[in-house]
Parts: structure tokens; sequence; C-alpha cells
């Protein structure tokens, strides 16, 4: 390209909109079939592990707290998951859905890569048994 014919570009360019989008100051909203962040609806699992079984990419773990009183936790590794959707289509409960909205996922820390879904009560007692199981555990340090 001549030089003379790239000052011409550049100076259009001056007076043109950009191409581009100034994210994350300015947003669109995110389509509506957008495979974002899994949502799990405690109230509606019956324990069944069908969801852990199909997921390709063994991002779900199911976690019995009571069997019989139906209440279970979902550990859900979002670093592992494709975002495939077979546990959301393979749940017969309607329990998993994957959201349009949640989807900047990208952190800098591993925390938020480890979501828990349940009743508070039976999240809070997994943490607590957890962090009680790390205290016996002796530092190789
Ligand atoms: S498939 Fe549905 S009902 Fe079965 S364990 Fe998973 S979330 Fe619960
Ligand atoms: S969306 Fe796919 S990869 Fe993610 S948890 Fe569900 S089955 Fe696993």
């Amino acid at each position: 390209m001549k030089i003379g014919a790239m000052f011409g570009d550049v100076f259009q360019s001056m007076f043109k909109r950009p191409a581009t989008e100034r994210y994350p100051f300015e947003r669109r909203p995110a389509p509506e079939n957008l495979r974002g962040e899994l949502f799990f609806d405690a109230a509606k699992c019956v324990g069944c592990a069908l969801c852990v079984k199909e997921c390709p990419s063994e991002a779900l773990e199911l976690i019995t707290i009571d069997k019989a009183a139906k209440r279970f936790v979902i550990r859900y590794h979002v670093d592992r998951c494709t975002f495939c959707a077979q546990c959301v289509q393979n749940c017969r409960f309607k329990c998993l859905s994957l959201s349009n909205e949640k989807w900047e996922l990208a952190s800098g820390k591993k925390d938020p890569f480890t979501i828990y879904y349940g009743r508070d009560e039976d999240i809070e007692f997994l943490l607590a048994k957890a962090a009680r199981r790390n205290l016996e555990t002796p530092s190789e340090d």
C-alpha cells in the first residue's frame, strides 16, 4: 500500500464509528440460547445421579446429605464444564439450567471455579466437615 493511500484510510477512519465495542463498558444482551454457568434447583432433585453419569467432563459431583429427606448438594467444577448441556437434557426433573446471564466466568483465582448448590445449611455442613478434615490432616511441609 502506498503511503498516501494509507494516510487516506487513517484520516477516513477518524470519522467512522468503531467496528468494535468498548467491552466491558458497553455490553449487548447475551443471546437467549447462550450456555453460561450451570444452576441447580435442589428442591426438585431426587438424587438419581444421571447428570453426573452423563457429564463428559466430570464437572459434577452429587453429595447425598439425607437420601430419605431428598437432601442433596451438587459440587460443580466450572473449570471442567464445556457447557454442552448434556446434564440439563438428561435431568428428568428439570433441576438444571444453563444461564444466559452469568457467562463472564474468568478469574485469576481458583475459588470461583468450585460452586456448591443446595440448601444453605447442607453446604455449610459440608464446608465445615472439609475444613475439619484439613485441620486433622498433618501438613507435608
Ligand atoms: S439428574 Fe436431576 S434429579 Fe438426578 S441427580 Fe441430577 S439434578 Fe438431581
Ligand atoms: S454442561 Fe456438560 S460439561 Fe457442563 S456440567 Fe453439564 S454435562 Fe457436564
